[in-house]
């Protein structure tokens, strides 16, 4: 493959809390001149498909992958799980039950600020979601909407953030439960954006746990986070990936190409894939 190639390895889209269509996220990543592009849901397979038949259509290669949810230490942990099997019924039964739990988080926290004064309905986060994996974003959206706060950062800072009296944490998978999934469906572990987190108590952890690759390339990281992230990752020989986490301009921006990953790291990936897996 030529180096001028490229790719976005991580996009949200309706199917969690993404704005864009599965389509609309690869036809936006063709105009820009990418390779390939990776879906990468909360807690969800089902946008990839369809990105997949535009991609076909288009001439751009679809990544499959999903970004897990975990409790590391309280704290949610994202690990994101590519090229994995997203067609196995077994994967996309699990997935449902997350998904289940999400919204059952989602009502608990709506109690709790209903105890505040705060009057939003689930019907209606429900069909922000529009049938995707139910979130923090999607009650934000809600509470935007009805005045209770001027922009999403505002509703996670005053009501749904970590230390709000309204959160509520998700359905507690370990990491280790994490990786376990993503081996069992023959996917690639990474752990996404490193930079949220206490990365130095867990990225060793993690590694002896088996993780696989890092999201060096982020757009939360600095030129400093990209090399200090880089000798990790060559220290510990673990997988390069990165992406731009676009979630279509919900959370601010529209990112999608904002990081422009060299193909050759996406093929390290499928190499992995077929060391360990021998097939792809
Ligand atoms: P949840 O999975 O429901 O806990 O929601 C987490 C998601 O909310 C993250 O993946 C981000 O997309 C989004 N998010 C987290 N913190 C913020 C923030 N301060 N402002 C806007 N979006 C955020
Ligand atoms: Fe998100
Ligand atoms: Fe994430
Ligand atoms: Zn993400």
């Amino acid at each position: 493959m030529e180096n001028s190639q490229y790719c976005d390895l991580h996009i949200h889209t309706i199917f969690s809390d993404g704005l864009y269509q599965p389509e609309e996220v690869v036809r936006k990543a063709k105009e820009l001149g990418f390779s390939a592009v990776g879906i990468a849901d909360h807690d969800s397979v089902d946008g990839i498909e369809r990105a997949i038949i535009e991609g076909e259509k288009l001439k751009i290669e679809v990544i499959p992958a999903c970004e897990f949810s975990c409790l590391m230490e309280n704290k949610d942990v994202h690990i994101l799980g590519y090229l994995l099997d997203y067609k196995n019924q077994s994967l996309i039964s699990f997935l449902k039950r997350v998904q289940e739990k999400r919204i059952e988080r989602a009502e608990r926290i709506i109690g709790n600020l209903s105890k505040q004064g705060i009057k939003i309905e689930i019907k209606r986060v429900l069909e922000i979601a529009k049938n995707g994996a139910v979130g923090r974003p999607h009650i934000a959206q809600a509470l935007l909407e009805e005045g209770y706060v001027s922009s999403i950062e505002e509703a996670f800072m005053k009501f749904i953030g970590y230390h709000c009296p309204a959160y509520v944490p998700k359905m507690e998978i370990s990491p280790n439960e994490a990786l376990k999934i993503i081996r069992d469906f023959k996917g690639i572990s990474v752990l996404a954006h490193p930079i949220s987190y206490d990365f130095e108590k867990i990225i060793f952890p993690l590694i002896k746990m088996g993780i696989l690759g890092i999201e060096v390339y982020h757009p939360d990281h600095t030129e400093y986070h990209n090399q200090y992230f880089l000798e990790i990752a060559k220290k510990y020989n673990l997988l390069i990936t990165g992406g731009s986490d676009c979630h279509g301009g919900r959370k601010g921006k529209i990112s999608i190409g904002e990081i422009k990953l060299p193909y050759s790291y996406l093929e390290n990936l499928r190499e992995k894939k077929r060391q360990l897996f021998l097939d792809i």
